[in-house]
């Protein structure tokens, strides 16, 4: 009991909001969504809600999107119906998530994300006399899983443009937090107490430059502070959490300038090895530019960009570092290639957590790196057979754009992939006299109908 006490004491939040919460209420005529714009699914998912009784609104993200007149990535829905009461109002819902439960309801091919108003307040634990931690030793927050009502649920949020609610019937914004004002003057700012918030959880600080960069807005000078001093609490932050948003933020649309910014609030130490090292270098820096700038312009022509490819990009330079420091000890070009692979992408799984699905990619494209530069015999032809050619030819051409291999090199490519057959053995030099032409056998070369066309992508369709 003394205990419980003690901690309900020291540990509740500064009451951010409640006292500067004020709800207003924006009606169709000043914020001007059309009704059209909004996912027909959370829709009628949020129209069904409030039939039954309870109140249903569109939240966060999506909210702030159709203000700013951009398209939404996801539709959100945010009620005061339990996980329970809302699987059973839709037959094709499933409860998920064992800290925080919400549910995901079908429809269609789509799945809507329902979640119940939450709270800020860590939980009431009734029975138990062990000490729980409710934040770590930085200030985390290691539960936030309580359910709370509206305000408290738009107060718990991050940033007041992210704390909107949209009432598809009345067709109504209600703002507590002023966000709507600060959507008009393009201000991205936190809820409550920056230190607070950002230490309560650090991806906020990374969310916080994804977001304005995004959004095209400006960060309140409030928020915008204690950045660069917090930076080290990422160090913190589960690297299952950090890969999600770093995807997040390399598959924005924005990369280039994310990082950019990064960089500028000193957020990019430890984050990725590129990050911290290769902006430093000029010929990195150029590297990861002319890549990133490429990824940016294929999201927004909406192709697709392969996360494996993006990793393979980021952490090349590390690679290439450890693979003349491999040689350089007197182990041979390829097994002290395989040896840097190896080495950097350990370490990476334990920092960042990329998956170790993306390993066969990102591995592949490295390794037939060095095979771009043998351009005798069948060798290219046999380049061209292999089924992750394309990424790791884009690959080459952003290390001959960037100047770390001549532009010869990379029009030579260019050049063979678009010549008939006959052209491409031209192109090859002649076998040395004396030396028998060796015959190819079984291995098919592509035909002039299956040619690869390079699209200077500089990204792979085929991974
Ligand atoms: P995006 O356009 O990338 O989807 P988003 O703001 O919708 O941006 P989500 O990760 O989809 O981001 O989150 C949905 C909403 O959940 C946010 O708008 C915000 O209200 C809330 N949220 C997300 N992450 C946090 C966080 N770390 N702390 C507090 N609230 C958060
Ligand atoms: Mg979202």
């Amino acid at each position: 009991m003394i205990r419980k006490f003690l901690r309900k004491v020291f540990s509740r939040k500064t009451p951010v909001s409640k006292s500067t919460a004020q709800l207003n209420t924006i009606s169709n005529t000043r914020h001007g969504i059309r009704r059209n714009l909004i996912n027909p699914c959370a829709l009628k998912i949020a129209t069904n809600l409030q039939q039954a009784g309870f109140s249903a609104y569109i939240v966060g993200g999506a909210v702030r999107d159709l203000l700013l007149g951009l398209t939404p990535k996801d539709f959100d829905v945010a009620t005061n119906a339990t996980p329970e009461e809302i699987h059973k109002l839709f037959r094709r819902s499933r409860i998920i998530g064992r800290r925080f439960r919400l549910v995901h309801v079908m429809c269609g091919a789509e799945t809507i994300e329902v979640s119940t108003f939450r709270g800020s307040s860590p939980p009431d634990i009734e029975e138990d006399f062990v000490a729980i931690p409710l934040t770590d030793a930085h200030g985390r927050l290691l539960h936030d899983n309580v359910f709370g009502n509206q305000e408290e649920d738009a107060v718990r949020r991050d940033f007041t443009v992210n704390a909107l609610f949209y009432d598809p019937v009345k067709e109504e914004i209600l703002d507590y937090l002023n966000g709507f004002d600060d959507i008009k003057i393009k201000k991205l700012r936190i809820i409550g107490d920056p230190v607070q918030r950002y230490r309560e959880d650090p991806v906020r600080l990374l969310r916080a430059v994804r977001l304005a960069s995004k959004l095209g807005m400006q960060i309140d000078a409030q928020t915008a502070q204690p950045i660069g001093d917090l930076a080290p609490l990422l160090q913190n932050v589960p690297p299952s959490r950090l890969f999600d948003e770093m995807l997040k933020l390399l598959l924005s649309g924005h990369s280039l300038s994310c990082v950019v910014e990064l960089r500028a609030r000193g957020l990019h130490h430890g984050l990725l090895p590129m990050l911290d090292v290769i902006l430093e270098q000029p010929s990195g820096e150029r590297f990861i530019t002319i890549a990133l700038k490429n990824t940016d312009e294929r999201i927004k022509q909406n192709k697709p960009v392969s996360p494996g490819f993006l990793f393979a990009i980021l952490l090349w330079h590390e690679v290439l570092s450890n693979w003349s420091s491999q040689q350089a000890s007197g182990e041979k070009p390829m097994p002290a290639l395989f040896k840097a692979m190896d080495q950097v992408l350990s370490l990476q799984h334990k920092k960042l957590a990329i998956p170790r699905r993306f390993d066969a990619v990102i591995q592949e494209i490295w390794a037939m790196q060095p095979r771009f530069e043998a351009r005798s015999g069948q060798k290219p032809f046999r380049l061209l057979s292999h089924p992750r050619f394309r990424a790791s030819y884009d690959f080459m051409q952003l290390r001959c754009e960037s100047g770390e291999l001549s532009v010869e090199l990379g029009e030579w490519w260019k050049a063979f992939l678009s010549a008939g057959n006959e052209e491409r053995e031209k192109m090859l030099p002649k076998q040395t006299a004396g030396k028998k032409p060796r015959r190819r056998r079984s291995r098919k070369k592509p035909s002039s109908s299956s040619t690869v066309q390079p699209d200077n992508s500089g990204n792979p369709e085929n991974i």
